[in-house]
């Protein structure tokens, strides 16, 4: 089992409660939900001890970090190379405009999503219509006729595993 450290901040000009923040990231990245990944997710309080770290920011700083055009979608992003995730604000709140899912199973779907572009995964594309959507598929922009899914698929785990070397 890979071991993977992160911190969870809230951003600047953010009214969100880290408290609260850091512990639906836990949940979401829990042992028991992520326990097909081959990594175990520990949150640690000091960016020195995390392998990456996940920030609630505003659009606008996202916009201005990630994107170099308007980020007029307001998607989150990861910065690969910084091992930053940045989540965005607004869908945080709001969730997205193509598809009405609960907020909770909104958040797993970033969450799960930018964590694994963290990990080292690219973007899929839904299979066929009317399967479920690759957690990897850009969701917050289009379903593509695929059925709004917040967790990896098989084939998607199996790409996770030969990243992380696991077998
Ligand atoms: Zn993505």
């Amino acid at each position: 089992m890979i071991i993977k450290k992160f911190k969870a901040s809230i951003g600047e000009n953010v009214n969100y409660n880290q408290k609260k923040f850091e512990n639906e990231v836990v949940a979401i990245l829990s042992p028991k939900r992520t326990k097909n990944w081959g990594v175990e997710f520990r949150k640690v309080a000091t960016l020195k001890a995390a392998d990456f770290e996940i920030i609630l920011s505003t659009p606008e700083n996202i916009k201005q970090i990630c994107w170099a055009i308007d980020n007029v979608r307001n998607l989150s992003c990861a910065d690969i190379a910084n091992k930053v995730i940045f989540i965005n604000f607004y869908r945080w709140m709001h969730g997205s405009n193509f598809h009405h899912v609960n907020m909770k199973d909104y958040r797993k779907y970033v969450i799960n999503h930018e964590v694994l572009h963290i990990l080292g995964m690219q973007h899929q594309q839904c299979p066929g219509p009317g399967e479920l959507a690759p957690v990897l598929l850009q969701q917050t922009d289009t379903l593509d006729g695929c059925i709004f899914n917040p967790e990896p698929l098989d084939f998607e785990l199996d790409i996770l595993h030969n990243i992380l070397g696991i077998k």
